[in-house]
């Protein structure tokens, strides 16, 4: 790999648009829905590709631009450019470059500092033991209601767009209307 390849890689960026309600029943009938969708509208290749990271994915087609609010350069020649579509339970998280704060949606305070590992493993298995317990207000919330800073999303559904960098509004609430329900954004960068 050469050194603008490697340094290219260093700024790969992500945004994933998370169904936080789905239930895993449901993920591939609505990944096909998405799929429809946005091959329909030219925005991405039905076909699955080797364009995501550690996975396949669908490549960009030629409409994708009408969904960006910005096109970046050379973006159709490089990679990953393409859109993962996870269908099983997952943390939709910012890259690995840490959190700031996570905080009690009862009385705000900052908890990044208590133990959150086994909630986070509760919450994978399903059970129903997510439930962590602020150390100020003592009152005790799932997991997934905490406000993550930055932004978390906990689903059993998500678009993961690689490099394709910020959406439209309009598309946004479009993606809404086709899955019907409230997304949840996360920006990531790995
Ligand atoms: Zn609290």
């Amino acid at each position: 790999m050469s050194l603008n390849e490697q340094l290219k890689k260093v700024s790969d960026h992500y945004t994933s648009i998370v169904y936080e309600k789905a239930n895993l029943a449901d993920s591939q009938e609505l990944a096909d829905r998405i799929i429809s969708f946005l091959t329909e509208k030219k925005i991405i290749h039905k076909e699955l590709s080797d364009c995501v990271l550690g996975s396949t994915g669908h490549k960009p087609a030629e409409n994708f631009g009408s969904i960006l609010e910005k096109q970046y350069e050379g973006f159709l020649d490089s990679k990953p450019n393409g859109l993962e579509i996870i269908t099983e339970r997952s943390v939709f998280e910012n890259g690995g470059n840490g959190l700031e704060q996570v905080n009690c949606p009862n009385c705000g305070q900052n908890q990044i500092e208590e133990d959150w590992g086994s909630a986070l493993e509760n919450w994978y298995d399903n059970t129903e033991s997510d439930l962590v317990k602020c150390s100020n207000c003592l009152s005790e919330n799932p997991i997934t209601k905490f406000n993550f800073e930055p932004n978390w999303g906990f689903g059993d559904f998500g678009l993961i767009f690689w490099n394709w960098g910020k959406f439209k509004s309009e598309f946004l609430i479009e993606l809404e209307k086709v899955i019907g329900t409230e997304l949840t954004i996360v920006y990531g960068k790995l």
